[in-house]
């Protein structure tokens, strides 16, 4: 099976072929609950109606046509990311780490106008941008970089979640650039002080860098407002995003103000593929749903929900560590290794993430509804309860 694939996946076992709302089916017809959702893409479910009319009717009129041309879901698509945002430009890509080359690319330009010909691009521990050249070599973590040498230049790794790290590179005359998730998604939902986005904003504003965060992960209402910059209170200069932006179609997007989003040229910067008319008719549907449905409000809801839910119902299991969220970006540490909690959730019927070794990632649908929670947390806590017990008997 998958004979012809390469390995860089690893073994694959599930073969899952239907979504419907917040659940999906395999090959065999056996039905899992789905907390994962794509790594946080299909925010409202799968198969949802509006987005698949929107899809089935673009694709019957027009899918691509190249960005020689206008294309007007592209310019609708825009202006509402922008006006969400109080960003002023965007640039439309394939994946999250495009979007990412193309904030990366922009902080390259900006060092040309500020005369700086090998610039510094302050990134932080554990943080996950892409796994492109440029993105991975952003990335923290031998896992991601190892056997790609050489990298691109010149990213420097500070703690997350530490203001003075990145005040103590300002003698650094060649630092252009932060470039920070809101939450870290992929190491297991770090979460930082409520104040840090803002003081990260102050110290780039004393030194004249770019902010950029990457809301790839964070963005299109999972952490409560539609963009977790809004929810800090803080403008970046640069905001990239995919993932829930297209709800399974692949779109990104990097949005830009003031300097940043006038330093793409014409020809500077494309792609073939990047918001066609396909995607991006998809993409707006899927942030009309958002908005008009008060999605974001509910995550911030089913995300109080959910951690109270395994609060309590994890209450008596030594092995929890921690049980935090922001909106429906949720972890549960435990204090070791829960690897096989994966397999036996699937087991369960449940599709959850197994993120940095020892935390359980969720990363719900936003219009998960109150039963589907009980679910999830049912079958959750009675799986987690059962594991710690059963591991300290062994
Ligand atoms: N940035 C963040 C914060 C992510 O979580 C991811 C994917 O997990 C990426 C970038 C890369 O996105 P993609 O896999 O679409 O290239």
């Amino acid at each position: 099976m998958g004979a012809y694939l390469m390995n860089n996946y690893g073994n694959r076992t599930l073969s899952l072929v239907k979504g419907d709302g917040r659940y999906v089916w395999d090959s065999e017809g056996r039905r899992y609950l789905d907390a994962l959702t794509g790594i946080a893409v299909c925010g409202l479910g799968h198969s949802h109606p509006a987005v698949s009319k929107t899809i089935a009717e673009q694709a019957a009129t027009l899918s691509h046509v190249s960005n020689y041309f206008r294309i007007p879901q592209q310019e609708a698509l825009a202006e509402k990311l922008c006006s969400e945002s109080g960003m002023e430009k965007v640039f439309f890509s394939n994946s999250g780490a495009e979007a990412n080359e193309a904030a990366i690319k922009l902080t390259r330009l900006y060092a040309r106008e500020k005369g700086i010909s090998k610039p510094t691009v302050v990134v932080m521990e554990n943080c996950f941008h892409g796994r492109t050249m440029a993105t991975l070599s952003a990335t923290w973590g031998a896992k991601v970089r190892q056997g790609f040498d050489p990298l691109v230049e010149k990213f420097v790794h500070v703690p997350f979640n530490d203001v003075d790290a990145v005040a103590d590179l300002a003698s650094d005359e060649s630092v252009v650039a932060v470039m920070v998730e809101p939450v870290q998604g992929e190491a297991g939902i770090n979460i930082p002080a409520a104040d840090y986005l803002q003081k990260l904003r102050n110290v780039c504003d004393n030194n004249d860098w770019l902010l950029v965060f990457d809301e790839i992960q964070t963005g299109n209402g999972r952490s409560g407002e539609y963009f977790a910059a809004t929810l800090a209170g803080v403008k970046p200069d640069i905001l990239t995003t995919a993932k829930g932006l297209g709800n399974g179609v692949p779109i990104g997007a990097c949005l830009a103000r003031g300097i940043a989003a006038d330093l793409f040229g014409p020809g500077s910067h494309g792609s073939t593929y990047g918001g066609n008319p396909l995607v991006c008719a998809a993409a707006n549907t899927v942030f009309d749903v958002i908005k008009e449905e008060q999605l974001a409000l509910r995550a911030t809801q089913l995300g109080e929900k959910l951690n109270a839910g395994f609060s309590s119902g994890l209450a008596n299991c030594h092995a929890v560590k921690e049980v935090r969220n922001m909106g429906l970006l949720m972890a549960i540490e435990m204090n070791r290794e829960c690897s096989e909690l994966y397999g036996q959730a699937i087991e369960a019927g449940l599709l959850i993430n197994i993120a940095g070794g020892n935390r359980i990632r969720l990363l719900p649908a936003l219009n998960t509804t109150d039963p589907e929670a009980d679910e999830l947390l049912d079958k959750l806590c009675s799986l987690v309860n059962n594991w710690a017990n059963t591991a300290v008997n062994e």
